[in-house]
């Protein structure tokens, strides 16, 4: 076991953890040990989320140095729970495998990023939690348990966790025969085409963002295309949507230099290698930075988006960009996107938190006629009842976590905020 002073804080810099102390134990019997013998634990990933969400007053338990496993098996990956993204798509490819879908940045755990139901972009993509057939994890016992998709009835309670279950050693995922992609991006998509072309525009291609810093006249429209669908291998059109197609790649946030981003320019490649927008050798995003990212129901969509564009003078001076993307509905009990589709409205802000939170304010007081739930891992500022509002089954969740941690050894300051024990 190693003590791992330098984990003591997140990615991005803004959550220096309370623990105790932090460890990386090495194999799943010394991790079962450490859990057993803890007051209060918490897992740690890659440490990418911008909230207090993995922090614990106990033991930090880094899943970095469990022992790497991958293995593809009938249609299925079995892999270690802290495996990033990126690490695992590089030993699908060459076999013939994908996963559906990927978040912007291949740098993440597969663990931590289900376990807060993080997401790419695509009408009819599920988070990336919805590819979870099964997962291991060893509770505040020390057991090591295992649960199915169609096998336990409480599964849909299990993917979307935040921690609270256990620590998740090993997970499995569908999988889907490798596929191509290119990457086309459209400059100069109006605001009134946006709003009035917006289901349009989300269903264009496999995966569609839109980038924008709520000026009406300039937004971007990255649309990510199966070479194998519709519209994979026609000429790109100069124009769509009013846009114009970038002749030179571009980097989201404008002004930073493009290399970081994977290929654009419609050149078709592997699919780990065009649907993030960011390179896995590469930092992700800008860099240094705070996120929050609000989810709003489909039929909000138009709404939700102009109530945005109202207030760009407002958070213009703290914003790097926005990103809209979309999520298709699923079963699990803490997704925000359970039982309805979404869509997905981002911030990627300057890292000076002073400046950020009024911006936050203003944007969730124009958004809460849409009752937005927050992303469980980023920055926001709702209040509880108004997050736990947002969850249809977080009584069922609670009673999941008292079975499966009794003594609340996974319970910290932002389960106890946000879903309190009953
Ligand atoms: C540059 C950047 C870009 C991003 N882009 C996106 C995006 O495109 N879409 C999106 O939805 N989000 C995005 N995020 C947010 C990010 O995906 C989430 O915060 C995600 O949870 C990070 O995974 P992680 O491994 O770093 O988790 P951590 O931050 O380490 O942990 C998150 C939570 O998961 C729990 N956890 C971690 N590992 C385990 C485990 N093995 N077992 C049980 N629980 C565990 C932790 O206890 C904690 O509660 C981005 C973040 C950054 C920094």
């Amino acid at each position: 076991m190693v003590s791992d002073a330098a984990m003591a804080a997140n990615w991005a810099g803004n959550v220096r953890f309370r623990a105790e102390r932090v460890v990386a134990p090495e194999s799943v019997g010394e991790l079962q040990e450490i859990v057993a013998g803890a007051r209060k634990a918490r897992a740690l990933g890659t440490g990418h989320s911008f909230s207090r969400i993995a922090d614990t007053d106990g033991t930090l338990i880094s899943t970095a140095r469990l022992p790497r496993r991958i293995r593809i098996d009938d249609g299925a990956v079995t892999v270690s729970g802290g495996i990033r993204y990126g690490d695992l798509a590089r030993e699908l490819a060459p076999n013939g495998w994908a996963l559906r879908n990927l978040g912007s940045l291949p740098h993440i755990s597969v663990a931590g990023a289900c376990a807060t139901g993080t997401h790419g972009s695509g009408d009819r993509n599920g988070s990336l939690a919805t590819s979870v057939a099964a997962l291991d994890l060893v509770t505040a016992s020390g057991e090591l348990v295992s649960v199915r998709r169609g096998a336990d009835e409480d599964f849909d309670g299990h993917v979307i966790a935040l921690g609270a279950l256990g620590i998740t050693v090993a997970v499995t995922l569908d999988l889907v025969p490798g596929f191509q992609v290119r990457q086309l991006v459209y400059e100069g998509l109006t605001r009134d085409t946006l709003l009035a072309s917006v289901e349009e525009i989300f269903a264009a291609s496999y995966s569609v963002s839109v980038f924008t810093g709520w000026d009406p006249a300039s937004s971007q429209l990255w649309l990510k295309q199966r070479v194998d669908g519709p519209e994979g291998d026609a000429e790109p059109p100069a124009e769509r949507f009013g846009a114009r197609l970038a002749t030179r790649p571009l980097h989201p946030v404008p002004g930073i230099d493009p290399t970081h981003t994977t290929q654009q320019l419609g050149v078709p490649g592997p699919w780990h290698e065009r649907l993030p927008h960011f390179r896995l050798d590469f930092t992700p995003s800008a860099g240094d930075e705070l996120q929050t990212e609000y989810f709003v129901a489909r039929e909000h969509a138009a709404a939700a988006i102009d109530a945005l564009f109202a207030i760009g003078a407002v958070v213009r001076p703290a914003l790097q960009i926005s990103e809209i993307r979309t999520v298709a509905a699923d079963t699990l009990w803490l997704s925000p996107a359970f039982q309805r589709d979404v869509m997905a409205l981002h911030f990627t802000w300057l890292s000076a938190e002073a400046t950020v939170m009024p911006a936050i304010a203003a944007v969730e007081r124009a958004l809460a006629p849409f009752s937005p739930v927050p992303h469980w891992g980023k920055v926001f500022s709702l209040p509880p009842a108004a997050v736990r509002a947002g969850y249809p089954r977080a009584a069922e969740f609670l009673a999941l976590a008292a079975r499966r941690d009794p003594e609340a050894v996974f319970r910290n300051q932002y389960l106890d905020t946000y879903l309190p024990a009953a």
